[in-house]
C-alpha cells in the first residue's frame, strides 16, 4: 500500500470511531449485559453463532456423553474431564458428562464446536473468579444452571467494536 493510502485508510478508520461513545465500566458496580446469547456452534451448517465465550453451558438432556468435547480440549488446555452422573437419559448409556476446569480452561470454544448435539454452548457469565482452585472446577450439574444476568451496562459488539446502549 502507497504512504497516501495508508494515510487515508488510518483517517478512515479513525472517523468511523469519532461518533462512538466511549465509557469506563465502573466494575462491580456496572456489570456488561451483553445482548444476546454466549458462543453457540450449529454442527448441522458448521456455522458459529457469535456471542460471548464465558462459562459454558450443559444441556444435560441433549448430551450422549460421546466425549468429543473433552477429546477437542485435550490438545489445549485439557480443561475437560468426562464425570459419571445420576441422570441415566436414553442417549447417554454410560451416563457421562464433561466436568470443566476453570483453571486450566482458555475459552477458545473449541469444545462447543465439537458437539454434535447442540448439548454445550457457552454465556455470558464471566464472573468466575474464586479463592480456591477446587471451586473453580464445574461440574456437569453447575454446568446445567443458567447462569443468572442481573446487569445495567447493555453492550453492543458490531463491526465498529463495543458501545453501549
Ligand atoms: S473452551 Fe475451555 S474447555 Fe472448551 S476446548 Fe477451549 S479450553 Fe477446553
Ligand atoms: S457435551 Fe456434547 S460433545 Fe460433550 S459429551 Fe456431551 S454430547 Fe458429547
Amino acid at each position: 500500500m502507497s504512504t497516501a493510502g495508508g494515510i487515508i485508510r488510518a483517517l478512515n478508520s479513525g472517523v468511523k470511531h469519532l461518533a462512538i461513545r466511549r465509557f469506563t465500566l465502573r466494575y462491580p458496580e456496572q456489570k456488561l449485559k451483553f445482548v444476546g446469547d454466549g458462543f453457540q456452534f450449529n454442527p448441522d451448517t458448521g456455522v458459529g453463532i457469535a456471542g460471548l465465550r464465558g462459562r459454558h453451558i450443559l444441556y444435560h438432556e441433549h448430551c450422549t456423553g460421546c466425549q468429543l468435547c473433552s477429546v477437542a480440549c485435550e490438545g489445549i488446555a485439557e480443561a475437560i474431564g468426562m464425570v459419571k452422573v445420576n441422570e441415566t437419559w436414553k442417549q447417554n448409556k454410560k451416563a457421562i458428562m464433561p466436568q470443566i476446569d476453570y483453571g486450566k480452561c482458555v475459552f477458545c470454544g473449541l469444545c462447543v464446536d465439537a458437539c454434535p448435539f447442540y448439548a454445550l454452548y457457552m454465556t455470558n457469565d464471566y464472573e468466575l473468579s474464586s479463592f480456591t482452585k477446587s471451586a473453580l472446577i464445574y461440574t456437569p450439574a453447575q454446568l446445567g444452571i443458567k447462569p443468572k444476568i442481573s446487569q445495567d451496562v447493555e453492550i453492543k459488539i458490531d463491526d465498529r467494536g463495543a458501545t453501549h446502549g
